[in-house]
């Protein structure tokens, strides 16, 4: 865990976020700043920079398909969803610590901006 990253802070409880998936490995938060009616974050509790850092396959699975069944969850399985993860400054990547944003909701326009 990074002293300062503010993505360790939530998974540590000690920023408040809207949790809707919370175990030992890994947590999901609705995003602050929602690009559509449904905006996830889910973040390994482990500090990882980014997904150019990330070493654990099965872990990067695991995120996966914890995204599709907060999906289900959400109700937008049906309708369809996209995961994104932008990595670095070219991948527009804000927040340094590893996260798959699911959006969902609206329908989504291509290519990505
Ligand atoms: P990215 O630009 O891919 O690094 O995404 C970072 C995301 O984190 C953005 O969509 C922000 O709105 C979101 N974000 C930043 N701070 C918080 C926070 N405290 N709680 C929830 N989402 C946040």
């Amino acid at each position: 865990m990074a002293e300062s990253c503010i993505f360790c802070r939530i998974a540590r409880g000690e920023i408040p976020a809207q949790m809707v998936a919370n175990n030992k490995e890994m947590a999901a938060f609705r995003d602050l700043n929602p690009q559509a009616p449904v905006h996830i974050l889910i973040i390994p509790k482990k500090h990882i920079g980014s997904l150019d850092d990330a070493a654990d396959s099965d872990l990067l699975g695991r995120m996966m398909a914890l995204a599709a069944a907060i999906a289900r969850q959400e109700k937008i399985a049906k309708t369809g969803y996209r995961t994104v993860i932008n990595t670095g400054k070219d991948g527009g990547q804000s927040v340094d610590h590893l996260h798959i944003h699911l959006l969902g909701g609206r329908a989504m326009t291509w290519p990505p901006g």
